[in-house]
């Protein structure tokens, strides 16, 4: 079949290499000169089961609704006259529930773990390189009291297949020697050390590269999508700022981009751009910097150690399309970077970033077709892209295939 994949993300790429291995041809179409431009650019790094607990949870409820008021806070709500994210805000806050969280959860660790067995095969395969590390994730808490409550969503986790351990903190400070030196609390952490990390830039550039040289998946760069050409219940072709492609299969994979375009279409797909920052630098002392990824759980900052590099994230804010920033962006998570890594790295070095998660209020991502037979989803990860998109694009090539998936499908296709 000739099948088109509409953004050269990492959900995209890994879609078009397994599309590619089952014998498709495969053009992507993606509006930047090259791939991983858009929010595969520069995440946190972690390739992270971990962290499948849904987004929506009753404690999320208290920390959105504050921050409306507290910009200081990890969570940033701008108040703006966006019908849309008001809309989006209302379903979100429907799936604040504990069974709402728990059902949601169920179904993103099924994924990611899933997922996580085919970034390895695809890894070894592909020997693609990408700053990787395979020594887990520290989730990182600065008292007793909230380990005790926090290492419950990890512990739920691992009753659901993931290594879990919880660290007091003699045995996190031998797990990660960089923290020896850290300054302020930390009473210990929940070690999930099958986790792993990476750059999903590096990785997705070279997957990008070998699906063109080993499996001749075309990538039109600098291409914009502008509209679907469709008949009945068929997407006829995809018309683009080059002309009009024609396809038997469409897969939509542009990010935080889907839900608009979708949306033109009649296809109830509520994904919202949830902006986050990135600061990334090099090691100045790679002693004192950390050996494995972590996420400060009480201070809302991710770090990752990718080569050489010390990437450090934050922010959960929802203010629209707008990827601008500023100095006081980064002010909280250089903050926690040189409390938990003192003298590791000099801030003035970072190259420094924002992105927008594609999120759904639910977090997941949703698959297969909708509204037409031949036009498939593959979009709305949210904060756990770099992590699923092995999983998913191969769950999608099932799909197109018309081949059962590996996993259960429940939860993960769409309803219309
Ligand atoms: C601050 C931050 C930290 C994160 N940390 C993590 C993490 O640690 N672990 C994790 O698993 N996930 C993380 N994520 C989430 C993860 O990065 C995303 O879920 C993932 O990158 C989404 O990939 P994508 O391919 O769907 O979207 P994108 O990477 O945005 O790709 C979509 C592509 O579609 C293209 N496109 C859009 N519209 C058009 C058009 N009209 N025509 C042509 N092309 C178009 C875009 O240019 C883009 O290249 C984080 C995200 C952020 C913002």
């Amino acid at each position: 079949m000739k099948v088109l994949v509409l953004g050269a993300g990492v959900v995209g790429t890994a879609a078009a290499y397994y599309l590619a291995r089952d014998g498709h041809e495969v053009t992507v179409i993606e509006r930047h000169a090259t791939a991983a431009r858009g929010t595969s650019y520069s995440n946190a790094g972690l390739v992270s089961p971990g962290d499948a607990t849904a987004w929506a949870s009753p404690a999320a409820l208290k920390t959105f609704i504050r921050g409306i008021f507290n910009h200081e806070l990890g969570i940033r709500v701008r108040c703006r006259l966006d019908p849309y994210l008001f809309a989006w805000s209302l379903r979100f806050l429907r799936q604040c529930t504990r069974a709402r969280m728990r059902a949601n959860t169920d179904v993103k660790i099924r994924m990611a773990l899933y997922s996580r067995e085919c970034i390895n095969a695809l890894s070894a395969d592909t020997g693609i390189a990408y700053d990787g590390r395979s020594k887990g994730i520290l989730y990182l808490f600065r008292s007793q009291q909230s380990l005790d409550q926090g290492s419950q969503n990890y512990l739920y986790l691992g009753r659901h297949g993931l290594d879990v351990e919880v660290v007091d903190r003699t045995r996190l400070l031998q797990l990660e020697p960089g923290l020896a030196n850290s300054r302020g609390p930390l009473a210990g952490a929940v070690y999930s050390p099958m986790d792993q990390t990476g750059d999903s830039r590096l990785f997705t550039e070279a997957l990008a590269a070998y699906a063109a040289e080993k499996l001749g998946v075309k990538f039109l760069y600098g291409t914009t999508v502008e509209a679907l050409d469709t008949e009945g219940d068929r997407v006829r072709a995809v018309v683009t700022s080059a002309g009009r492609i024609e396809a038997d299969a469409v897969v939509l994979s542009m990010g935080p981009e889907s839900g608009v375009f979708g949306r033109r279409y009649g296809i109830d797909l509520p994904v919202y751009p949830v902006k986050g920052y990135t600061a990334t630098m090099p090691l100045e002392d790679p002693a004192l910097g950390p050996t494995m990824g972590g996420a400060d759980e009480d201070s809302f900052v991710a770090y990752s150690r990718l080569g050489n590099r010390l990437r450090l994230t934050s922010t959960a804010e929802f203010t629209g399309f707008d990827r601008s920033f500023g100095p006081r962006d980064f002010r909280s998570l250089f903050r926690t970077g040189h409390e938990l890594f003192p003298g590791a790295f000099d801030e003035k070095k970072a190259e420094l970033w924002a992105g927008l998660r594609p999120m759904m209020p639910n977090s997941i991502p949703v698959f297969g077709p909708a509204r037409f037979r031949n036009f498939y989803l593959d979009t709305g990860h949210g904060h756990l892209g770099w992590t699923m998109a092995c999983g998913s694009g191969k769950f999608l090539a099932d799909l197109v295939a018309s081949r059962k998936p590996e996993i259960d499908t429940q939860g993960l296709i769409y309803k219309g």
